[in-house]
């Protein structure tokens, strides 16, 4: 099929983007890499009066260390640019991690990091990892700009906290202290399709090897990335050994309520999150004597 008809727009200045958006408000769709608004255009679940193409807009790419040790990332930077950034590496290594199971590597030359976290699908691992990191979301509008922490960005499946006439402009990933470890996970039916249930769990432990904090996030799931607050609870203050490990992952199963779908059934993404939120915390734990912080 081809798309509907709608007027296209090149703005090359935010401001101009901005002005566009406020003037069109619902009726306007950004374009980013397009590889999520394309299909969705040509089969008409999206018909948008007005598209707005961001790409000759300068200043939006860019990956930039923040004096905390944590990153900026502007929302028109293609997801292959942070798959091969060695400050990511060096920073953020859960988010270099996540990066190869986005689609295929054709797909994340165009495909960018805002249009991954505009677009909202609860399968995709960039929403996922931005959750479990407390990332936060800088929302540009001709009038305003305000930022939003990822849990409250997220509310439904392809429904975000974005407003008619706001354009994400940049994602501020904080820094990790020493102590973090990371594991990351995801099972799907071929390489490069998304996730049928994915994982990714941080945790920081003393120098005893007691847990401290802990952060479980589960995509795919839900309607949106989640955070398995009781899973988390059962590891603060223990020395995560093979029967709390039981322990938790039977919590992440019983409080995962995912739905049936083509790829898998509800049971299965039951199970099958509980064994990768287990396997995640072992690869974590893993990571204590390396340099491999999260
Ligand atoms: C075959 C295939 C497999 C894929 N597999 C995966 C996968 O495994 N995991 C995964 O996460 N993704 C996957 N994707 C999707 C891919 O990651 C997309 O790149 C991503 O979802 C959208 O990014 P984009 O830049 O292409 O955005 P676009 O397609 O241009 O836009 C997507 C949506 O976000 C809005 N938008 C874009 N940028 C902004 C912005 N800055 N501010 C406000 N709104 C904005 C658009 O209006 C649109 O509604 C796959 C895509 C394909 C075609």
């Amino acid at each position: 099929m081809k798309p509907a008809k709608f007027e296209y727009f090149a703005p090359t200045s935010l401001a101009e983007a901005l002005e566009l958006l406020e003037e069109h408000g619902d009726d306007a769709k950004v374009l980013a890499g397009g590889q999520s608004l394309m299909p969705m255009l040509n089969m008409r679940l999206a018909r948008p009066k007005v598209v707005a193409d961001i790409n000759r807009i300068p200043g939006l790419d860019y990956i930039s260390p923040t004096p905390d040790g944590g990153l900026a990332i502007g929302a028109l930077t293609r997801q292959r640019s942070v798959e091969k950034s060695t400050v990511v590496k060096e920073r953020i290594p859960v988010l270099a991690a996540a990066m190869p199971s986005i689609g295929h590597f054709q797909i994340r030359n165009r495909g960018t990091v805002g249009g991954s976290i505009s677009h909202a699908d609860p399968a995709a691992e960039l929403p996922a990892v931005c959750l479990a990191l407390d990332g936060e979301f800088v929302l540009s509008s001709a009038s305003n700009q305000r930022v939003l922490k990822a849990e409250n960005f997220f509310i439904s499946p392809l429904t975000t906290a974005i407003e008619p006439g706001e354009l994400l402009t940049e994602i501020r990933l904080p820094a990790r202290s020493e102590e973090w470890r990371w594991g990351f996970q995801e099972v799907c039916r071929r390489q490069g399709d998304f996730a049928m249930v994915g994982a990714v769990s941080l945790l920081q432990l003393d120098g005893d090897g007691v847990c401290q904090s802990a952060c479980i996030t589960m995509f795919g799931v839900g309607g949106t990335p989640l955070r398995i607050r009781r899973a988390e609870e059962a590891l603060l203050g223990n020395r995560i050994d093979g029967s709390v490990l039981e322990d938790v992952s039977k919590i992440v199963s019983e409080e995962l309520d995912p739905d049936s779908d083509i790829h898998a059934s509800a049971t299965y993404r039951k199970e099958v999150g509980g064994v990768i939120a287990r396997r995640t915390l072992e690869a974590a734990i893993s990571r204590v004597n390396g340099d491999d912080r999260a």
